[in-house]
């Protein structure tokens, strides 16, 4: 597998300099071992937090135990330790973490933000509007459930106005929620807690400051400021990352089949993932160990090289 040229638009704005310790983080869902894509999320927070002399923290996003694939955390970790890539303090998993999503919710439901819904997808399909990233909730239980009978979803109310932030490389986003999802799911009528919920709190309660990870998550960023903004937890920088797509255009990830990542050649692997990220390893690091390739990279990493765009696809 090799990049497919490359192009780049613009300049990125450097990160501005911060009287406050940085605290990146790598937050991985264990639905597969770390593929092509995860590397590149990984390797490009690691590099921002070690050139900022910040710290990076390791959290298991193991929320959703029906995608989860049996011993995929721990072989992530191995992998990341293969890799060189070697995390500050102890991994946050997001399965011993109920007690704090239950108390994020009770404030939403004090504050009035939080409704049941007992809608199905299928009446949402039907009643919602088509918005940029998929259907608009219709607001449909805002005055209350109409089903007793059915579990029930908490979602969390949205408002007209404005959230807008500045990517560190993708620029300025903005959204009005009401036009982009309308009221999103904070937890599943299954009664498991909403990636958008767990992710703010536990970003929160590992002081994060700033956010690296793939633009898959861009259009997600304005719920999780949502959420920041209702529970007053701290607004970390984002840096969305390009991601890799296969030859047809499609994440890398579990369900497109992505391969794991060949565990004896890790310094291949890292040298492909800078390639990537634009950041031009000289080839002799081909054949370094993943520390020296690391200690380079650390040295030259240059977010405004990283190409400004959402998706890449990379020759099978
Ligand atoms: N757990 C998410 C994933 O593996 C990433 C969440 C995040 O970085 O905010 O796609």
């Amino acid at each position: 597998m090799s990049v497919v040229t490359l192009t780049s638009a613009g300049a990125a704005q450097a990160a501005p300099a911060s009287p406050f310790p940085y605290h990146g983080r790598f937050a991985p869902s264990p639905t597969g071992p770390l593929h092509f894509g995860s590397l590149i999320a990984a390797l490009g927070s690691f590099l921002c937090a070690r050139q900022a002399n910040g710290e990076w923290l390791l959290r298991i996003e193991d929320i959703d135990p029906p995608r989860e694939v049996a011993g995929s955390a721990d072989a992530i970790l191995h992998a990341l330790e293969r890799h060189g890539l070697e995390w500050d303090g102890s991994v946050l998993y997001q399965s011993g973490r109920s007690d704090a999503y239950d108390a994020a919710l009770e404030r939403l439901r004090d504050d009035g933000w939080l409704y049941e819904c007992s809608c199905t997808r299928s009446e949402i399909a039907s009643h919602g509007r088509r918005g940029p990233y998929g259907i608009i909730y219709p607001g449909t239980c805002r005055t209350g459930a109409r089903s007793s009978r059915r579990p029930r979803s908490l979602r969390v109310r949205t408002h007209e106005h404005l959230i807008h932030f500045d990517d560190l490389l993708q620029g300025l986003q903005q959204q009005r929620l009401q036009e982009t999802s309308g009221d999103f799911i904070v937890r599943r009528a299954d009664g498991l807690y909403a990636y958008q919920l767990a992710v703010v709190v536990d970003d929160d309660e590992q002081n994060i400051t700033d956010v690296v990870r793939g633009a898959d998550l861009l259009d997600s960023t304005p719920r999780q400021i949502h959420l920041q903004q209702l529970l007053s937890l701290r607004n970390p920088r984002y840096l969305h990352l390009p991601i890799a797509a296969n030859s047809r255009g499609e994440k890398l990830s579990k369900q497109t089949h992505a391969p794991a990542l060949e565990q004896r050649t890790p310094s291949e692997n890292l040298w492909r993932a800078l390639t990537f990220l634009d950041q031009k390893p000289p080839p002799d690091l081909l054949h370094a160990t993943p520390r020296e390739t690391l200690t380079w990279a650390i040295e030259a990493w240059n977010v405004k090289h990283v190409p400004h765009r959402g998706i890449i696809r990379l020759e099978d």
